[in-house]
């Protein structure tokens, strides 16, 4: 008996078997005062194969999923949607790695949201609607307000969910405006298991398109775009969740609606930091652009659009409840 034990440990050692059991903990390692995590250890855990890098980027894969990390930037496609890292994979002591709190925060939670999501709530839904009031948001040169088609979202968004059986509240019934803080005290008094915070973009350039969505940058990093960033102030204890919500929605708008993917992005925008609940902000598309404005502009797309943010958002939830069923 002994004698097996001894060559099991043996095997397990020279074939790597411990790193692949789904129990066993990345190994980190530090560089610069960071933490690490390498890519070849991420694959060996996750079961997948890694590519060798070729023309900047490097392939985890199973016969599931699929992801490509961009090597010296913060770009993954993870089953082929956008997510931006907080920091660029990089070459660190001979070998590629990225920073622990990406695994943690931002990759591990999408690839294994059963971990994760075992005491997230499901039940009540808070919709934000991005503005109001003298407070118009992002105009369209066709005339095309933010705060407009936010609110029709929302309202269109309620139907849905409320018909999958969730009790729904908007932070704004009506064309008027709230303070942000008054968005999350809302949200806290209702009991939101969920917030979603409704937007359009705006850009200088005609030409930028598409879908983001937001969830909070973990403390000590800058929001995706820079800027706007007070370094010292905590992630929330949602942060995980929070990914996993962002990239569901974020997937379910972009497929959908065919529209260009920016990805899934950090920031700190205040709805996020202070919501009481998992929550993201979601930028459905930009008025500044002639043809998503156009867009806009038809019923059927508003639809269709709402569609697809209640798709996003109850894959969420349903991947809570299965995280919860499964629950030791
Ligand atoms: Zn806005």
């Amino acid at each position: 008996m002994k004698y097996l034990l001894t060559i099991w440990i043996w095997l397990s050692c020279v074939l790597g078997v411990w790193a692949i059991s789904p129990k066993s903990d990345f190994p980190v390692f530090w560089s610069a005062k960071e933490k690490y995590v390498a890519l070849r250890d991420v694959a060996a855990v996750y079961g997948m194969s890694i590519s060798k890098p070729a023309a900047q980027r490097i392939t985890l894969q199973d016969r599931t999923q699929t992801i490509v990390f961009k090597t010296d930037g913060r770009e993954v496609l993870y089953g082929g949607n956008l997510i931006w890292l907080h920091a660029p994979v990089s070459f660190v002591r001979g070998r590629w790695a990225m920073r622990e709190v990406d695994l943690r925060v931002v990759l591990d939670p999408l690839h294994r949201p059963e971990r994760y999501l075992k005491s997230v709530r499901h039940r009540v839904i808070v919709l934000d609607p991005g503005h109001g009031g003298q407070d118009t948001g992002a105009k369209g040169k066709r005339g095309v307000e933010e705060k407009r088609v936010a609110l029709d979202l929302a309202r269109r968004l309620r139907a849905h969910l409320v018909n999958a059986g969730y009790k729904v509240y908007l932070t704004r019934e009506n064309d008027r405006f709230i303070e942000l803080d008054e968005r999350c005290r809302k949200a806290a008094r209702w009991g939101a298991d969920l917030f979603l915070s409704i937007h359009l973009n705006s850009a200088g350039s005609e030409a930028a398109a598409g879908v983001e969505t937001y969830a909070l940058a973990a403390a000590g990093y800058e929001s995706t775009s820079g800027g706007l960033s007070n370094l010292t102030q905590p992630g929330n204890r949602y942060e995980s969740a929070n990914g996993v919500l962002a990239y569901q929605i974020q997937r379910a708008l972009t497929q959908r609606l065919g529209a260009a993917d920016r990805g899934v992005k950090r920031s700190r925008f205040l709805v996020l930091k202070n919501a009481p609940c998992p929550a993201v902000l979601i930028e459905c598309a930009f008025v500044s652009n002639a043809r998503e404005e156009a867009q806009l502009l038809d019923d059927a797309h508003r639809e269709v659009m709402a569609q697809a943010i209640a798709r996003g958002t109850l894959n969420y939830l349903n991947l809570a409840k299965r995280a919860q069923s499964e629950a030791p």
